[in-house]
């Protein structure tokens, strides 16, 4: 499935040029354009699908496969000591491309980034209510 307006379907069409560093069947990786960190890469399905819950349980597993071997190649080539991988789904969560990807941002320790912060439930009655409308949904 292709998306003719989406820019990544562009990118894997070959209508806009990418720093390419991975690619399979049916994923491809690249540097992103303007990186948290140098070496900051964008691991994609070639399948336009918008979010995470939209992916076919096959492209899953590929992209998987995808970062742990595209996570380490970053890693290794940009001397950090980790890195963060990270989706955002939907607009709220800071999604701007409607293309399902992964982030996978090489870390140093002290490099100023900060995730975003944890605050513990004021109500634990209220932990376990939420824990429980998620678990029917599943
Ligand atoms: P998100 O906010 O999770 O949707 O992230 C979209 C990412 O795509 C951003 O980090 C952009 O910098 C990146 N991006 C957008 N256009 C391009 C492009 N042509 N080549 C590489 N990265 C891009």
């Amino acid at each position: 499935m292709i998306d003719t307006d989406c820019i990544f379907c562009k990118i894997i069409r070959g209508d806009i040029p990418c720093a390419k560093i991975f690619e399979t069947p049916s994923v491809l990786a690249f540097l992103d354009i303007a990186p948290v960190r140098p070496g900051h890469a964008l691991v994609i399905p070639k399948a336009h699908h918008p979010a995470l819950w939209d992916l076919p349980d096959e492209d899953g597993r590929d992209l998987l496969a995808a970062l742990k071997i595209v996570g380490r190649a970053v890693v290794q080539a940009t001397g950090a000591g980790g890195c963060n991988v990270v989706m955002n789904n939907g607009a709220p969560a800071g999604q701007l491309v409607a293309h399902a990807h992964f982030h996978v941002i090489p870390r140093v320790r002290d490099d100023g980034l900060e995730l975003w912060p944890g605050t513990p439930y004021a109500d634990p009655q209220a932990m376990s209510r939420l824990a429980e409308a998620i678990r029917s949904r599943i």
